[in-house]
């Protein structure tokens, strides 16, 4: 993920022709707003929620940290992907792997990767779907020191909390059936860089080969969900382009007694997987502390591991999606 510079992004999101923002997005913006409104009358938090565990998460976090980096083509990547399958096909009654190449911009060379999604409801109908990336940084190129700037990034937050909480996650929907569809997409390729062109690599993937009866209402990404001192305001672009999601788990957090830490304030744009979903015509709200450790100084640098992850931040995360999606999405 990256900081998008100011006005380019958006201007891109309406300008792509391929598949634009049209009629078609309209409409599911117009719908999702009008479900949103619906939920006006919504106290308290859900009676009969699965109750998330963010100690669970947490060490799934550890578990991989302990893999290695999981850059492309790498021995973590590869143990973190058949751990991953394995944990998912044990709960999901549909899990896909979705493997696919990419030639980098940067230095051409080809990169092969894999989006992972799990199925709950597969017959609804009715889906959402909530997405995290699971590959990590091959360099800490936000580190001042040169030699560790070299390293790759443990990706303990940048790429584990997010996964970690979709697959806590996984367990309470195999065990208590959600009362619509609900996919988890683990993308491949967000953080290769280092140029953007480079990265998203998995989301652009999805949004480019997505048939339409799969296509989900609205998605929710996490990205960097295990900060310590948690803020999560709301990204700029999915303000823009999400309203109506932003709302749904804004409002759900705040059900839940966390307003406080999701404030309904606007934070900054941030190019991350959640852009070619909203291109592909599918409001995707984008969860993200974008101020990991003293001035963001943990973000892409070595220090992002395990004991810079909190699992009280975790498990709030995840008791948040988790009363989105037993609300009725
Ligand atoms: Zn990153």
């Amino acid at each position: 993920m990256e900081r998008s510079a100011g006005l380019a992004l958006p201007v891109a999101v309406t300008a792509v022709p391929r598949r634009p923002v049209s009629v078609r997005g309209l409409l599911f913006l117009l719908a999702a707003a009008i479900v949103s409104g619906c939920d006006d009358g919504v106290q308290g938090p859900t009676p009969g929620r699965p109750a998330f565990d963010g100690s669970l998460a947490l060490d799934l976090v550890r578990t991989q940290v302990a893999f290695g980096p999981r850059v492309p083509g790498t021995d973590g990547h590869a143990a973190q992907l058949a751990w991953m399958l394995a944990r998912l096909d044990s709960l999901a009654p549909v899990v896909t792997a979705d493997t696919f190449t990419h030639v980098t911009t940067a230095s051409a060379d080809t990169l092969t990767l894999v989006n992972v999604r799990a199925r709950f409801q597969p017959e609804a109908t009715r889906r959402i779907l909530l997405l995290a990336h699971w590959d990590t940084r091959p360099t800490s190129d936000q580190s001042t020191d040169p030699e560790r700037a070299a390293l790759p990034v443990p990706g303990a937050n940048d790429g584990g909390s997010g996964t970690a909480v979709l697959l806590a996650l996984a367990e309470l929907l195999a065990s208590a059936p959600p009362p619509l569809g609900v996919d988890l997409l683990f993308v491949d390729g967000e953080d290769y860089g280092p140029g953007v062109e480079d990265m998203l690599l998995g989301a652009r993937r999805y949004a480019d080969t997505l048939e339409e009866d799969d296509r989900p209402i609205y998605g929710v990404l996490l990205d960097m969900v295990g900060d310590a001192d948690p803020l999560f305001p709301v990204e700029g672009i999915s303000s823009q382009f999400a309203s109506p999601v932003v709302r749904k788990v804004w409002r759900a957090a705040e059900r839940l007694g966390h307003a406080r830490y999701f404030p309904s304030s606007v934070g900054q744009d941030l190019t991350d997987d959640h852009v070619p979903l909203i291109q592909a015509g599918i409001p995707t709200a984008n969860v993200i502390d974008f101020s990991y450790g003293p001035a963001n100084a943990f973000w892409h640098t070595p220090d992002d591991v395990p004991s810079n992850v909190s699992a009280e931040t975790l498990g709030m995360v995840g008791e948040v999606v988790t009363e989105l999606i037993y609300s009725g999405g």
